[in-house]
């Protein structure tokens, strides 16, 4: 979104994201296996994001009692972006109306960076809650460059295989202009 919309007066430069947790939607933060832990050691900047309880840890607050994977890729897309040296602050998960599937919602500066984002966090939270190592520095120093075509499909290629057994099969980025 790049004009006035439905989630913000504000805050005009928008991704927003329709995904659909599926199995995961049984699973919030707290019902998985060490996912908590795992998420401060890969991003303990993160304890700046106050969320909804207004203070420093906020979040992780949030994800030490529970909370689901939508509202989580949306502060890890956030997060990716301050490491990247973007200044984004804005997100809101909400549901969008069917079981387990949610608006994902947050802010950019370069929408390509924030397209990316989108994406990356997706796999970034599949890793998490796997238990599988994960390397950022790609997804940070790539996404300055993640404007060039070859890059996002070969992205695009990677993200598909994931379809069925992760998060996201209906995963689609809107970028229309439209005014919510
Ligand atoms: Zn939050």
């Amino acid at each position: 979104m790049r004009g006035p919309n439905y989630w913000s007066i504000r805050r005009h430069k928008l991704i927003v994201m329709v995904l659909d947790l599926e199995e995961m939607e049984a699973l919030p933060s707290n019902k998985i296996e060490g996912f908590s832990e795992r998420l401060k050691t890969m991003f303990p900047s993160m304890y700046s994001h106050r969320c909804s309880e207004g203070c420093e840890g906020g979040f992780f607050m949030r994800v030490d009692e529970g909370t689901w994977m939508g509202h989580i890729i949306e502060h890890i897309a956030l997060e990716i972006q301050t490491l990247a040296g973007m200044d984004t602050g804005f997100g809101r998960t909400r549901g969008y109306g069917e079981e387990g599937v949610y608006n994902v919602v947050f802010s950019y500066m370069e929408e390509s960076v924030g397209r990316y984002a989108a994406k990356a966090a997706v796999k970034i939270c599949e890793a998490l809650i796997a238990g599988e190592t994960y390397d950022l520095t790609e997804d940070i120093q790539g996404k300055v460059k993640c404007p060039q075509r070859g890059q996002s499909t070969k992205n695009g290629q990677r993200h598909r295989k994931h379809d069925g057994q992760g998060i996201g099969k209906t995963f689609e980025l809107c970028r229309k202009d439209q005014v919510n």
